[in-house]
């Protein structure tokens, strides 16, 4: 049951690190918990101090404010820490949404908590919850892989390394990938793989892409606005392998029906039956019927 009080915690020093969301896109998103919390801190440390000084001056919040980024994360947390242990309340922001996924600050919470700081979520909005809450995926399990490779043969390569993963997938993509992403998909994962695209979520062009890879690549093609604005990725898991599968001879079992059905029709047939992706089970086919 929710409670308004603040969380009791023990055997911590003084001061408080608050990890605190912020909106993705829609700034009635931020919670009056939020509000309070930064009017309670005495520091609040951000990716961007110009960003979130926006932000502070649009909510008539003025705090001081420290900048811990990628490059400076190791550097500013004994400065922060320091902070902390004299008793200071810091509330930890990033540019947009929920710290620490795909954004800064897991050495400073590692740090805080090995010292034997407080550290308390005040949580929000986040891209990668509010995506799969609305995708129409399955969410019972799922694998955050945070932003693929940019140089395209690694990004395949992660791809390929995810094919059998059973989990729904979940990425973060830049708008200038989205296009050769979403294709992608469809070569690696299989031109039939459910696919929902989230983009600009909570924004005025918030837009869900959704069927099967190769209708979203489609879809996305045929979009002028497809390069823009930001986006979460997400892919149905694999459909599990019966238990039987590891002992499968696919070579045989493909020879068998090729000798009766159409490749298309021995693709389809085979991948429902043994759960293997279309993709492989089309090139092993081929490579059947090549051989003498
Ligand atoms: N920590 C953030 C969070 O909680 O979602 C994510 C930060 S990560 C650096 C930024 C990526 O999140 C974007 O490139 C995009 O993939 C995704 N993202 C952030 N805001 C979004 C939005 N409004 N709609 C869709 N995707 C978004």
């Amino acid at each position: 049951m929710p409670v308004s009080s603040d969380p009791i915690h023990v055997g911590s020093a003084e001061g408080v690190l608050y990890i605190v969301a912020t909106p993705i896109g829609n700034l009635d998103d931020l919670s009056p918990r939020v509000m309070e919390t930064f009017r309670k801190v005495d520091v609040v440390a951000a990716e961007d101090t110009r960003h979130s000084g926006r932000l502070l001056q649009h909510l008539g919040i003025q705090k001081a404010m420290v900048a811990i980024h990628d490059h400076n994360e190791r550097d500013r947390t004994s400065a922060v820490i320091d902070r902390l242990l004299a008793g200071a309340q810091v509330a930890l922001i990033s540019d947009a949404g929920t710290p620490l996924i795909s954004d800064p600050g897991y050495v400073l919470v590692r740090e805080a908590r090995q010292r034997g700081i407080r550290v308390s979520p005040v949580p929000g909005p986040c891209a990668l919850v509010a995506a799969l809450s609305a995708a129409g995926l399955p969410t019972d399990r799922f694998r955050f892989e945070g932003f693929l490779p940019t140089k395209r043969a690694a990004r395949r390569s992660a791809l390929e390394a995810l094919v059998r993963e059973p989990a729904t997938l979940v990425f973060y993509e830049s708008p200038h990938r989205i296009l050769e992403t979403a294709a992608l998909l469809a070569e690696v994962m299989g031109a039939d793989r459910p696919v929902v695209l989230a983009r600009e979520l909570t924004k005025a062009f918030e837009t869900f892409y959704s069927g099967t890879a190769e209708e979203v690549a489609r879809l996305l093609e045929a979009d002028p606005y497809a390069s823009k604005g930001e986006f979460v990725v997400m892919v149905q898991g694999a459909p599990e392998r019966p238990a039987e599968a590891p002992d499968l001879d696919v070579d045989r079992f493909l020879t068998l029906l090729l000798a009766e059905l159409p490749v298309k029709k021995v693709v389809r047939l085979g991948a429902e039956l043994t759960g293997i992706s279309r993709n492989d089970l089309y090139q092993r086919a081929l490579a059947l019927k090549d051989q003498p």
